[in-house]
């Protein structure tokens, strides 16, 4: 238990720094995340797209934060040029269902 709580008791001098570089990493998240949407568009500045991708190279949160955005925009798009008919009957039959039920 000793050799557990000694490197605890070291590092609590250093806490106060650990704040500040996890208050500077959310800063940097957030403005991340704020320029997420323009950068899947294609509406950033050059130099601002590759600070955005420098960042998600080193931030894993944003880099699955993104990749969630892909795929809603990804399901979007596929909506939009082939409706899946059958889904959509399927879901009414099941809305149907439910109804009958209650
Ligand atoms: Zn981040």
């Amino acid at each position: 238990m000793r050799t557990w709580f000694e490197p605890l008791r070291r590092n609590q001098r250093s806490q106060k720094w650990a704040q500040r570089a996890e208050h500077e990493r959310r800063r940097q998240c957030s403005e991340a995340l704020s320029l997420l949407q323009p950068y899947l568009d294609g509406n950033l500045e050059p130099d601002e797209a590759e600070a955005f991708e420098l960042h998600l190279d080193a931030c894993r949160a944003c880099g699955l934060e993104l990749q969630v955005y892909r795929d809603i925009k990804g399901t979007l798009a596929d909506r939009r040029s082939a409706p899946d008919r059958a889904a959509v009957s399927r879901l009414r039959q099941f809305v149907a269902g439910l109804h009958h039920r209650y």
